[in-house]
């Protein structure tokens, strides 16, 4: 009988054998997450996924049964993966697991293509949380989707490819910084400023504003677009290149955007493998990085309405699926970092490589404006958890009244459905590059199916 808790690192027990398996996951994690850069990335590539294991596109009204198969796609920019279980729906309710396919990124702005000093530039507003001095300097793709006047769709994709250019939002010189370093972090890069280089080579034939008439030039002939078309576009730079292993031992990765696709992966890979008894639901959401508002964010009613098709369609009472039902919001928690010690209770902090980690609460000033999950919710993930075997840890964000934040949890509770978050440790979080470990995204994929495969 043990009567200590200590937490466990995962590469402590983990044989030759289970550690071979956590960095081959980890290979498909990372093709997954470099074609997923974005939520519209993220949705084509589990369409893709879903298609090779034979899902088939579901829509409202569609007839289910045990043993299907499906997916709905939400506008390209959120999907419902289902599993219809041979369980009963309306007594055993549904397995939902919820993460996010946003990260926080530079969008361009509507009117945003301008020259100055013989530089032509597209103008951004960041989306989600950043700290802006963290992303001039760096390679930059342009990603996302142009609709043309009568509604034809171009996707635009540059700087991802090592052939490509890429895009660069310059910094000021030190030797010319002396007022700028002295500014506060949140002042010396402002969010006007954050304007990415597109093009240097003026049009002959223009007098005025030649490099911008050049840029036109060029993205009209390679996506028939004019310069009001950006106004119809939703365009963004995303840090370019793949994700690489970080270390010598390779154990960790450096990637944009494990927040939140390090737990989107895992609930899909989970949701493939589970053994059929429960309906298992796997929804990769949008918008949760700025509130998780709008058609294809949490709180769109579309969730509401899966539910209440799917349960109506094999005879249950949609709002007795909701009740019986449970979710796992899985969302990245921070890890505790060394350098910056002072933020975290190390006592109730994650650590990378001891497992995914349960976080019971979110919020800020006393627990406001978060789903803290019931110790009945929380046991139960537990008995899921301990039962196979999985290295997990339970930790909270930082700090009391040091910060705070949340995640889609809330949306779901206030459903009417049991709900407990947990997710991947992650170091430098809304950082252009995060780092999260191969044990913790293997550590992820084993929760998630012990929580499907649990009865
Ligand atoms: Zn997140």
């Amino acid at each position: 009988m043990q009567f200590e808790y200590t937490k466990t690192n995962y590469f402590k027990v983990a044989g030759e054998e289970e550690k071979k398996a956590a960095f081959g996951y980890a290979e498909g994690y990372k093709n997954f997450l470099f074609s997923s850069k974005t939520e519209r990335g993220a949705v084509a590539t589990a369409v893709k996924l879903c298609e090779e294991r034979g899902y088939k596109p579901y829509m409202f009204g569609d007839k289910v049964k045990a043993g299907d198969k499906l997916y709905f796609v939400n506008r390209d920019k959120n999907i419902f993966v289902i599993k219809i279980g041979t369980n009963n729906i309306g007594k055993c309710g549904m397995k939902i697991m919820a993460a996010h396919v946003d990260s926080p990124r530079l969008d361009l702005k509507p009117n945003p293509l301008f020259e100055e000093a013989g530089l032509a530039f597209l103008k951004t507003h960041y989306y989600g949380g950043i700290k802006k001095y963290q992303w001039p300097t760096i390679a930059l793709a342009l990603t996302g989707v142009v609709v043309l006047r009568g509604g034809k769709r171009v996707e635009v994709n540059v700087g991802d490819d090592e052939n490509d250019p890429i895009f660069y939002i310059t910094d000021l010189l030190p030797h010319l910084a002396q007022e700028q370093v002295e500014k506060t972090m949140s002042k010396a890069i402002s969010g006007e400023s954050l304007n990415a280089i597109v093009g240097s080579i003026p049009d002959g034939e223009e007098e005025k504003e030649g490099v911008k008439a050049a840029v036109l030039k060029l993205l009209n002939a390679k996506y028939g677009m004019t310069e009001i078309d950006f106004q119809t576009s939703e365009l963004c730079f995303v840090p370019a290149g793949k994700p690489r292993d970080v270390g010598f031992d390779r154990a960790l990765i450096s990637a944009y955007g494990h927040d939140d696709k390090v737990c989107a992966y895992p609930e899909l890979t989970a949701l493939f493998e589970s053994d059929g008894k429960d309906t298992v639901m796997a929804i990769f959401a949008d918008k949760e990085e700025t509130g998780s508002d709008g058609v294809t964010g949490m709180q769109s009613r579309v969730i509401l309405d899966i539910i209440d098709n799917i349960s109506q369609s094999l005879g249950a009472n949609p709002t007795l699926v909701r009740y019986n039902s449970k979710c796992i919001s899985a969302d990245v928690c921070s890890a505790f970092d060394p350098e910056y010690a002072s933020v975290y209770e190390k006592r109730n902090a994650s650590f990378i490589g001891c497992g995914m980690s349960v976080t019971k609460y979110h919020g800020a000033r006393g627990k406001n404006s978060t789903n803290d999950a019931s110790a009945e919710m929380v046991g139960y993930v537990r008995d899921a958890l301990e039962d196979a075997g999985v290295v997990y840890q339970t930790g909270e964000l930082g700090r009391i009244d040091i910060g705070g934040g949340g995640t889609v949890a809330k949306y779901i509770a206030n459903l009417g459905i049991d709900t407990l978050d947990a997710g991947v440790p992650v170091l430098s979080m809304h950082a252009p590059y995060e780092i999260i470990s191969k044990a913790d995204l293997y550590s992820m994929h084993k929760a998630m199916l012990a929580f499907c495969n649990k009865h």
